[in-house]
């Protein structure tokens, strides 16, 4: 399987490494990002936010995309360092 973003950006075929969580498109090592489930953990004067082990493979597309959303604090995912 090729990477898609690697297609419609420049019509360079590169073998895909993974598979988008969130669209489900193929992509390569350079595309895809690694991002964590984020659950807001709720108590009484001290809410906090935990993430949860594990990994969630995003496209660069989708990735810019929930980066946005959760600069809106509704996005259930977060970038991992
Ligand atoms: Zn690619
Ligand atoms: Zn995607």
């Amino acid at each position: 399987m090729n990477c898609f973003e690697c297609q419609i950006d420049s019509g360079r075929i590169s073998t895909a490494a993974g598979i988008c969580s969130a669209c489900g498109a193929a992509v390569c090592v350079e595309h895809a990002t690694m991002d964590a489930v984020q659950v807001e953990v709720t108590s009484v004067g001290n809410p906090s936010v935990q993430l949860l082990p594990g990994r969630l493979l995003h496209c660069s597309t989708c990735h810019a995309a929930i980066g946005r959303a959760d600069a809106g604090g509704r996005a259930g995912v977060l970038t991992a360092a």
